[in-house]
């Protein structure tokens, strides 16, 4: 993720990372590390396989939207099981209430609604996802749009 006290930018390695040791500046880590919880320790509803150095996927919960970040040297993680019927069923159970489950990957964002994720490319600044339940035949289905700013 983005850290904007050190100016890392999505996607790369933290310069204070130390492979098998961890954070080398650990006690004074910016506030964005210190504000930062980690989606898996706190919802007992995830399983081990969702511990991120296992399924190269981090989960962050923040206002309405629960964000899966994606390791960008993982190869669609998310679409496997048992991840993918998780992330659907998470959507099904909030969605009535306009929040959202978003997997950021490569740059890109994919909501996930309650039977399919739908590609909405890359989300610049100001825009915002807008969520529609609409009738069927077979009944009602959610859909998603980006409104650009
Ligand atoms: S916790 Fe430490 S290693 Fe991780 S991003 Fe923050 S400063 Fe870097």
């Amino acid at each position: 993720m983005v850290i904007p006290e050190l100016n890392k930018p999505k996607d790369t390695w933290c310069l204070h990372y130390a492979r098998g040791l961890g954070c080398n500046i650990y006690q004074d880590r910016p506030p964005s590390c210190r504000d930062f919880s980690c989606h898996w320790l706190i919802d007992p509803t995830l399983g081990p396989e969702w511990k991120p150095n296992k399924c190269k996927m981090v989960m962050h919960a923040k206002d309405d939207a629960l964000a899966v970040h994606v390791d960008p040297g993982a190869n669609t993680p998310w679409r496997r099981e048992p991840f993918y019927s998780q992330l659907l069923e998470k959507s099904a159970r909030n969605i009535d209430r306009g929040a959202m489950v978003l997997v950021m990957e490569h740059g890109r964002t994919t909501i996930i609604l309650p039977d399919r994720g739908v590609d909405l490319g890359v989300i610049g600044p100001g825009d915002r996802i807008a969520l529609a339940k609409v009738m069927t035949v077979t009944g009602p289905i959610w859909q998603a749009r980006l409104v650009r700013a």
